[in-house]
């Protein structure tokens, strides 16, 4: 059956004008920095964020959104369009990989950070699925013990044994169902907050970094498996970092996909 909109609850006339103010201009930011030959996704996180407030800026255009939560993901998902792009950024646990992988137009999993992680979704999808599921492996840049994620690579680093690599090479060889379409980080806050006009964001230099590491090392280890990883027009990894405090500063540092909550959705209810 057909998921329709129509049980979804109208945003009154004044949160509309609110939404469609605050995307607008998210929106000619994120294009006032991205250079002239790309156009990166502005996912639209809407954790916490009512249904209303989703489809009001789905009737605007916007077709990425993310969530953290795998049960407010699914309630959304069922009532809201079908051809949305959802895309997961919260914490990945193996006992819910089945209901995630249930969603059908789950876009992508961003927060991927074990082998466990990755057998579990593999297995959960559905063999129907009409396209594999993107995966990106989240990369702790700043080594914050309360960021989740595997450590960025280096060209010191001991390739074949780190845990990016072995992550990278299982999915490619041993999860059919999933394309390795990237990396994504966090970072800290103090960073971003530290890196100035000219000075760059160590986070972002990283993840970069480590991405360019990986790109060579998939290119020349398994040439047979050029076509299971990054984005095809480009073949390379992408990067997804930069969120509302950030983003302008990630899209300078090359960030292809930039996920904006409170930017364009306002602040959030604390956690109790
Ligand atoms: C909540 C969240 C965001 C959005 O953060 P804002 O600062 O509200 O833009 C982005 N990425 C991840 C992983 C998140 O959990």
């Amino acid at each position: 059956m057909a998921s329709s909109s129509s049980s979804v609850q109208q945003a009154s006339k004044e949160r509309t004008e609110e939404l469609l103010e605050s995307l607008a201009e998210i929106r000619s930011r994120v294009k006032a920095v991205s250079q002239s030959n790309s156009s990166p996704t502005l996912v639209a996180v809407s954790k916490y964020k009512p249904a209303s407030d989703v489809l009001a800026c789905y009737n605007h255009g916007q077709r990425d959104f993310g969530e953290n939560y795998v049960q407010e993901l699914e309630e959304k998902a069922r009532i809201l369009p079908a051809d949305i792009r959802w895309h997961f950024i919260g914490t990945l646990q193996s006992n819910k990989a089945k209901a995630l992988a249930s969603i059908p137009n789950l876009y992508s999993v961003q927060t991927l950070g074990s082998i466990k992680g990755a057998t579990a979704l593999n297995k959960a999808l559905p063999t129907d699925r009409t396209s594999p599921l993107r995966v990106l492996i989240q990369i702790n840049t700043s080594g914050e013990d309360s960021k989740s994620g595997i450590p960025p690579l280096s060209d010191s680093s001991s390739l074949e044994n780190s845990e990016l690599v072995l992550l990278a090479t299982h999915i490619l060889k041993e999860c059919p169902k999933l394309r390795l379409e990237g990396l994504m980080t966090i970072g800290a806050l103090e960073l971003s907050l530290a890196a100035s006009e000219t000075e760059k964001n160590a986070d972002f230099e990283r993840l970069k970094e480590t991405r360019d590491v990986l790109d060579r090392y998939l290119k020349v280890t398994y040439p047979e498996a050029l076509d299971r990883w990054g984005d095809e027009a480009s073949r390379r990894l992408v990067l997804s970092m930069g969120m509302s405090g950030d983003f302008e500063a990630a899209l300078k540092a090359g960030s292809d996909i930039v996920r904006v909550g409170t930017g364009i959705f306002g602040q959030r209810p604390k956690k109790s």
